[in-house]
C-alpha cells in the first residue's frame, strides 16, 4: 500500500473545509488544511454571512431611530452614517468569530495548517511553496467568488463586490445594484435604510428567482415603500465611468433604453466556483462552469477526492456545506456510503422582514407535478406581530396529496427562527396534529406555526357533520345567538 504523508488532505478552509478538517482529525485521521488567505474562515465569515448580517442589523436600527414615532416615542433627528464606524463594528464581530475558527484551534485538534495556493501535481499529491504533500483522500472546498460576467464597459470600470463592500470609508451617496438575487436584494435594504440612493437591476420579472412569486413580490414591495427603485425585465447593456459618477445603460421591459448614474456599482451577478489554479485539469478531476461535478456520495470523478460547498455548485449556503462536510466525513473517514439529501434544506434571505423557506415551495410543487395545497396564515393576525409592530407577511404551509406537509416558506418578523421548528417537524416526521394540538407560549410570534397546522383541521372539527353527532350524542342544544342578533 503506499504511504501518504496525511490520511485527508483538505484544500480550502472555510465552511465545508473546516467541517472536514475537524471532524477527521477528532476521528484519528492524519488530516492537512491548506488555506489560500492569511486568515482561515472562508467567505461566510470575512465577505458574506457574517458581515451582511452585521450590517443588516445596523441598518435596522437606524431605520427604527428613523421611525421611532410609529412605536409612540417622541421624533428624533438623526445625524447621517458614519460608514466607517459600521465597518469597524463589522471587523470587529468577525474578529470576535475569528477565534473560533483561528489556526490555534485547529492545531490544538491536532490538524496541519498550511497557508498558500496548492496545486495538484498527481491525484495524491499538492505542490505549495515548493513543497510536496501527499494525502490518501483529498477534500476540494475552496468556496465561490463573485461572478463578473462580460458586461460591455465593467471591465474597465471601478466596481465593488461581496469582498470590498463591508470595507467602505464612506456611505455612497447612491448605489446601482447590478443582481435581484439574495445578496442584491439584502444590501438594497441595507443601503437603502443608511441613506444610499438605491436602484436593482434584474433581468426577470422576479426579484429572488427561487422563490414563489408572491413572497418575492412581497419582499419587493416592501423594499420599494422604503425607497429602493427595482428595474425588472431589464438586462444590462453597458457601464461607463463618467468620473465622479459610472453611468448604467440598460434595456427595459418595454423595450427603451435608460441611463442610471450612481456613484457605485455593486455586481451581485451570481457565483463562480473557484477552480482556478488548482491543476484539476491535469489530474482529471472534472468541472464546468458551474463547479466541481460531484455524485450523491459528493466524490469527483476520481473517487478519493471529494467535492464539498460552493465549490460543487450546488446549494451555496454555509450550513449546507457545514452538513456536505459531514457526508464527507461519513463516506472519507468512516467509510459509510452516506448520500446527500437536500429534501429539507432550510435557506433564509436575510431582508427585514426576512423570506424563509424549507422543502417545496409552490414553484417546486408544480413543476414537480405534486397535486398541492396551500395553507395560509398572516402575521397581521398575530398578537405578538400587532405589539411588535411588524405585521408585514404570511405563512405558507404546502401539503401533497395525502395532505402530508411538503414545504414551508415564510415571510415575516424572525422567518429565520420560525423555520427552526418546521426543520424540527419535517425531519422528524412528525404529525400536523401533534404541531396544532402542542401548547405554544402567548404571545409569540411562533404561534403562527401552530396556527397554520390547526387552519388545516378547523374545518374538519367545526363541521356541520360534528356539531350534529355530538347534538345526537349529548343533547347539545345548539347556537345562543341567531348570527344578526341575541336577543
Ligand atoms: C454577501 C454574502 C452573504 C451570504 N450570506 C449567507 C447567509 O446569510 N447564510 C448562508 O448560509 N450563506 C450565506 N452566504 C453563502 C456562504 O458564504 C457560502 O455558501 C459559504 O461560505 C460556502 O462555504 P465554502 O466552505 O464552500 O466556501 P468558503 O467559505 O468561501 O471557503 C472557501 C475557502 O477556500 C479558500 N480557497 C479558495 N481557493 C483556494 C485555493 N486555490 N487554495 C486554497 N484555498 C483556497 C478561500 O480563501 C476560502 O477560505 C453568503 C454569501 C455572500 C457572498
Amino acid at each position: 500500500m503506499a504511504a501518504y504523508d496525511f490520511d485527508i488532505g483538505v484544500i480550502g478552509g472555510g465552511a465545508g473545509g473546516l467541517t472536514v478538517a475537524s471532524g477527521a482529525t477528532q476521528l484519528g485521521a492524519k488530516t492537512l488544511l491548506v488555506e489560500k488567505e492569511k486568515e482561515l474562515g472562508g467567505d461566510c465569515l470575512h465577505f458574506g454571512c457574517v458581515p451582511s448580517k452585521t450590517l443588516l442589523k445596523s441598518a435596522h436600527v437606524y431605520h427604527l431611530m428613523k421611525n421611532c414615532r410609529k412605536f409612540g416615542l417622541p421624533t428624533v433627528v438623526v445625524p447621517p452614517v458614519d460608514f466607517s464606524a459600521i465597518s469597524q463594528r463589522i471587523r470587529s464581530v468577525i474578529a470576535t468569530i475569528q477565534h473560533h475558527d483561528s489556526k490555534e484551534r485547529f492545531y490544538k485538534l491536532g490538524v496541519r495548517v498550511e497557508f498558500g495556493q496548492p496545486r495538484f501535481t498527481d491525484d495524491h499529491s499538492i505542490q505549495l511553496k515548493g513543497n510536496t504533500y501527499s494525502a490518501k483522500t483529498w477534500v476540494i472546498a475552496t468556496g465561490s467568488s463573485p461572478a463578473v460576467p462580460p458586461i460591455k464597459g465593467l471591465a474597465q470600470i471601478p466596481f465593488i463586490t461581496n469582498k470590498e463592500i463591508f470595507n467602505l470609508d464612506h456611505l455612497p451617496e447612491s448605489m446601482v445594484i447590478l443582481g435581484g438575487g439574495p445578496i442584491g436584494v439584502e444590501m438594497s435594504q441595507a443601503f437603502c435604510r443608511l441613506g444610499t440612493r438605491v436602484a436593482v437591476v434584474n433581468r426577470s420579472s422576479q426579484i429572488l428567482a427561487k422563490e414563489d412569486p408572491d413572497m418575492a413580490d412581497s419582499v419587493k414591495e416592501v423594499l420599494s415603500s422604503e425607497g429602493v427603485t427595482f428595474y425588472l425585465n431589464s438586462s444590462i447593456e453597458e457601464v461607463k465611468d463618467l468620473g465622479r459618477e459610472k453611468e448604467v445603460r440598460i434595456k427595459t421591459g418595454q423595450g427603451g433604453s435608460i441611463s442610471l448614474k450612481a456613484e457605485t456599482i455593486l455586481v451581485a451577478l451570481g457565483r463562480k466556483a473557484n477552480t482556478d489554479g488548482l491543476g484539476l485539469e491535469d489530474i482529471g478531476v472534472k468541472f464546468d462552469h458551474r463547479g466541481i461535478n460531484v455524485d450523491n456520495r459528493l466524490r469527483t470523478s476520481l473517487k478519493h477526492i471529494y467535492a464539498a460547498g460552493d465549490i460543487n455548485g450546488g446549494f451555496q449556503f454555509t450550513h449546507a456545506a457545514g452538513y456536505e462536510g459531514g457526508i464527507v466525513v461519513s463516506n472519507a473517514i468512516f467509510h459509510l456510503p452516506r448520500k446527500v439529501d437536500y429534501t429539507f434544506l432550510p435557506w433564509c434571505t436575510y431582508t427585514d422582514p426576512p423570506l424563509g423557506s424549507i422543502g417545496m415551495n409552490e414553484k417546486l410543487a408544480r413543476a414537480a407535478g405534486i397535486d398541492y395545497k396551500v395553507w395560509m396564515e398572516e402575521f397581521k393576525d398575530n398578537d405578538r406581530s400587532l405589539a411588535e409592530g411588524e405585521t408585514v407577511g404570511k405563512i405558507k404551509m404546502i401539503l401533497d396529496d395525502k395532505e402530508k406537509p411538503i414545504g414551508v416558506q415564510i415571510l415575516g418578523p424572525h422567518a429565520e427562527d420560525l423555520l427552526n421548528e418546521w426543520v424540527a417537524i419535517l425531519n422528524g416526521k412528525v404529525k400536523l396534529s401533534t404541531l396544532a394540538a402542542a401548547i405554544h407560549p402567548y404571545p409569540t410570534i411562533g404561534e403562527i406555526n401552530k396556527k397554520v397546522a390547526g387552519s388545516y383541521f378547523s374545518p374538519k372539527i367545526f363541521s356541520e357533520k360534528v356539531q350534529k353527532g355530538l347534538k345526537f350524542f349529548f343533547h347539545l342544544k345548539g347556537r345562543a345567538c341567531a348570527e344578526d342578533s341575541c336577543d
